[in-house]
């Protein structure tokens, strides 16, 4: 059955942000000749409304007004609402972010639906759409189908892939209302203190565990990313080594951390607890180094180091620096 598919999008410094591509990609893929929108909200709507439609949108929903930009789901839901209304949408994608985690159940529930939240699999199945998202903190995987009218779905990052862009495409462009009164306000706001490459956006993630002993450990780990390539590698940590302050808690990775899903993750002394594999069991290829032969992460790895990683860890510098 066709689906007339609305995507939330987001905007990064004014231009569209790589979710909302990956977003329209998955709204291409389950429309079944149903149309492709997009909700723009703030300075750069109209420029971004234009790329949107290389990716693969076909109608663009967009208010400029520079209120927009800081997002309160208090002016951002009458927006979203007004935009399902005029795309006559019957499926809502948000990206798994600070927007989505907010707008989606609010949506949902503005609409007499329900969210499915963290999906990283949307297909049409025999003409219903079904989505799959992990479940039991990781450990399993659930697939839903929607009774209502709308389905309104949150995404992970990273896990469909955006269209090959279609340069000079484009589509129908309608105004939204601009913002009403905000009830709550933002006071201030502090940039992560992480610097350089994401975990988010890195291909590739080398983390550190409790089984690193000390903070130094994270020097290592750090070497081993950095042979990687600091333009590839980021590190990331679980939250144990985060708790221990051995490292800063925004490269925490896992169920109340980061959801990465690099092509390589790299697992130095993680014991591969289901909390932390909520966070990167959506990676292509996890290598796991760990003294325990025992130890969970060797059930989800790829590849296994059993062993010190004071010892394994300077053999695998000095091996990608050979290869380099
Ligand atoms: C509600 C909730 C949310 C949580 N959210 C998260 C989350 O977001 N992220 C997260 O990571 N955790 C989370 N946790 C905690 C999680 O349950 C685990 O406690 C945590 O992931 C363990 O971290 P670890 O693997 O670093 O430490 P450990 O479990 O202590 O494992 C250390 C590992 O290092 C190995 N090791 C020791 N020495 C060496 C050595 N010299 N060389 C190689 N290997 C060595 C050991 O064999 C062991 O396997 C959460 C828990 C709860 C209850």
């Amino acid at each position: 059955m066709a689906q007339n598919v609305l995507v939330i999008g987001e905007m990064v410094g004014g231009a569209l942000a790589p979710t909302s591509k990956e977003l329209l990609g998955a709204a291409s893929r389950i429309a079944e000749g149903g149309t492709v929108a997009i909700a723009l909200l703030g300075t750069g709507a109209q420029a971004s409304a234009a790329e949107a439609f290389t990716f693969g949108a076909t109608q663009a929903l967009t208010s400029g007004d520079a209120t927009y930009d800081v997002f309160r789901s208090d002016q951002w839901l009458p927006a979203a609402e007004a935009a399902i209304a005029q795309a006559s949408a019957t499926v809502v994608l948000i990206a798994q972010s600070m927007v989505g985690r907010d707008l989606g159940p609010r949506l949902a529930f503005r609409n007499g639906s329900s969210a499915a939240m963290d999906c990283s699999r949307l297909e049409m199945v025999g003409g219903k759409l079904q989505v799959t998202r992990p479940a039991y903190g990781g450990n399993a995987l659930a697939t839903y189908e929607f009774a209502s009218a709308l389905a309104v779905i949150t995404v992970r990052a990273k896990t469909q892939e955006a269209l090959d862009a279609t340069a000079g495409a484009t589509g129908a462009t309608s105004e939204l209302p601009g913002p009403g009164e905000a009830r709550t306000d933002v006071v201030s706001r502090e940039a992560s203190a992480s610097e350089g490459l994401q975990i988010q956006d890195a291909p590739i993630v080398v983390s550190g565990g409790r089984g690193l002993g000390d903070p130094e450990g994270f020097r290592l780990v750090e070497a081993l990313a950095a042979a990687f390539g600091s333009e590839r590698a980021a590190v990331g940590s679980s939250r144990a080594a985060c708790d221990l302050g051995w490292y800063p808690p925004s490269q925490q990775v896992g169920l109340t951390g980061k959801v990465v899903s690099p092509d390589l993750y790299v697992a130095v002394g993680i014991s591969g607890a289901s909390q932390h594999m909520a966070g990167c069991s959506g990676a292509k290829a996890i290598v796991a180094i760990n003294k325990d032969r025992e130890a969970n992460i060797f059930k989800s790895a790829k590849f296994g180091i059993v062993g010190d990683y004071k010892l394994v860890l300077p053999a695998l510098i000095e091996a990608l620096k050979q290869a380099r």
